[in-house]
């Protein structure tokens, strides 16, 4: 008789978007006349930038010619886009890392999701309490977490770190040492960042502790700042402790198009085994590479058309974030977040449950947003909105917040 994996099950229900949802329809079917508009959308919302599209175009058509048709890209994606990374996202910020640490994949979800099977069952990993919810999960499936306590949603093998209004949303080391440490910076759900200082602390602390950074750098576009690190590799050190994760999904839409890669330098070593070696074992044997057309157009982005038109789709959303970031403070609320990345946290007033705050945002301005609370403990009494709708809606919303 098979058995299942049996990790799986101790998968607490993710209820979020769910509930959302259906909180949402019972919403419009009880009130018709009402349009909602909704700031709770983690998606992006701008059609792909015309140099992409010429791209796919280009790609699409070498493959209906025998002469430019391809077929299985390289497990670790194809030197034309390894090598304008390596340029663009590195060399260019005077970061060493050479074309061949480069893997690219269908995207950084899956690569946060995948990259702990490297790793021995044993590792203790730490997250940042509220956090993207794929780097636990993925770590509860492969039997590293230990048990839940549905009462404080904790895992007993997970280290959190707190990120609230008292730390300015970025996490102090941990009081235990952890195995892997998962960084997002700037952060989903807090919109909130970290100074080339701090960040250098946590690579000193982790080379002194023997712990490895999984980093995970998919808003890096949506920097304003000038002292906020664009990538890890900015730190002294990082080389010999991190593990970049990128996505081409905020920074140029692809979300639907599908594309994003790790980087993993050849310094980072268990022993004398390069966590290298391993990965590109996993890519060989698991993965068959990143679509030809794709890689195409993640090309694109790094052409001087792409360059220019992308840094107009950033600014669209991030003009959104200063509308619905300065519209709640004029409205007396407490915000953060919408500087350097698409997210606006909020802390909800009159001491509301983030829930409380949801069902309230709903009935008096007809907007929804995503409760804290879903995104970890620590999330409670704060709530998320976005900056990937439309100018229009984002306005209109903020007009109605002002008057509830
Ligand atoms: C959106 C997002 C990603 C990107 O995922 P893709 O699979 O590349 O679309 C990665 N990490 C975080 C925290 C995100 O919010």
């Amino acid at each position: 008789m098979f058995k299942i994996n049996d990790n799986y099950l101790k998968l607490p229900g993710s209820y979020l978007f769910s509930t959302i949802a259906k909180k949402v329809s019972a919403f419009q079917a009880a009130n018709p006349d009402k349009m909602v508009i909704r700031l709770g959308i983690g998606d992006v919302t701008q059609p792909l930038a015309p140099a992409i599209i010429d791209a796919l175009h280009g790609a699409v058509d070498e493959m209906g010619k025998a002469e430019t048709f391809h077929g299985y890209a390289p497990d670790l994606g194809y030197e034309f886009l390894r090598t304008a990374i390596a340029k663009n996202d590195y060399a260019d910020r005077g970061c060493d890392i050479a074309a061949d640490e480069i893997f690219v994949s269908d995207g950084a979800k899956c690569d946060s999701g995948n990259i702990q099977e490297i790793f021995s069952v044993d590792n203790k990993i730490a997250v940042c309490d509220p956090v993207y919810p794929v780097y636990v999960d993925t770590n509860v499936m492969a039997g590293r977490t230990g048990t839940y306590d549905p009462k404080t949603e904790m895992w007993s093998d997970v280290i959190y770190m707190p990120c609230t209004e008292a730390n300015n949303f970025s996490p102090e080391l941990p009081k235990e040492t952890p195995d892997i440490i998962y960084l997002c910076f700037p952060n989903n759900p807090t919109g909130a960042t970290i100074t080339k200082a701090q960040l250098q602390e946590w690579v000193d602390y982790a080379n002194r502790v023997g712990a490895v950074i999984i980093y995970d750098a998919a808003y890096e576009a949506y920097i304003s700042e000038e002292d906020v690190p664009h990538t890890i590799f900015e730190c002294e050190g990082a080389r010999t402790c991190a593990i970049e994760l990128k996505s081409f999904s905020k920074n140029a839409g692809f979300t639907g198009t599908r594309l994003g890669y790790t980087v993993i330098p050849k310094d980072l070593k268990c022993g004398d085994v390069m966590l290298h070696s391993l990965w590109a074992r996993r890519h060989g044997t698991k993965y068959n590479g990143a679509p030809y057309i794709q890689q195409r157009a993640g090309e694109a982005v790094y052409s001087p058309e792409g360059k220019v038109q992308l840094a107009k789709q950033v600014a669209y959303y991030m003009n959104n974030a200063k509308v619905i970031k300065e519209g709640l403070q004029e409205a007396g609320y407490t915000v953060s977040g919408g500087v350097n990345a698409p997210y606006i946290w909020l802390k909800t007033p009159d001491g509301m449950t983030s829930w409380e705050f949801f069902d309230y945002l709903l009935e008096k301005a007809n907007v929804v947003g995503t409760p804290g609370s879903g995104f970890g403990p620590s999330g409670e009494g704060y709530f998320r909105l976005t900056a990937f709708g439309t100018y229009e809606n984002s306005v209109a919303a903020l007009e109605r917040i002002k008057k509830m």
